[in-house]
């Protein structure tokens, strides 16, 4: 079974499998920059901030 596929934000390799925590992106770092592009671009990807307690944050998943 091969369940690679391209990452949605730098098109790297990546697996759907349930290895890849980050799925279906490659990596922690491509998450949080897909999150960041729906939440506020203004956000950093290396400064992103806990949602726990932002409470002005709606957070919809
Ligand atoms: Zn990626």
């Amino acid at each position: 079974m091969n369940n690679t596929i391209s990452c949605p934000i730098c098109r790297s390799a990546t697996t759907l499998d349930d290895s890849n925590l980050f799925r279906p992106f490659c990596s922690d770092r491509c998450r949080l920059v897909d999150l960041g592009k729906w939440v506020d671009e203004k956000y950093s990807i290396t400064n992103f901030p806990e949602m726990n307690e932002d409470k002005n944050y709606s957070y919809v998943h």
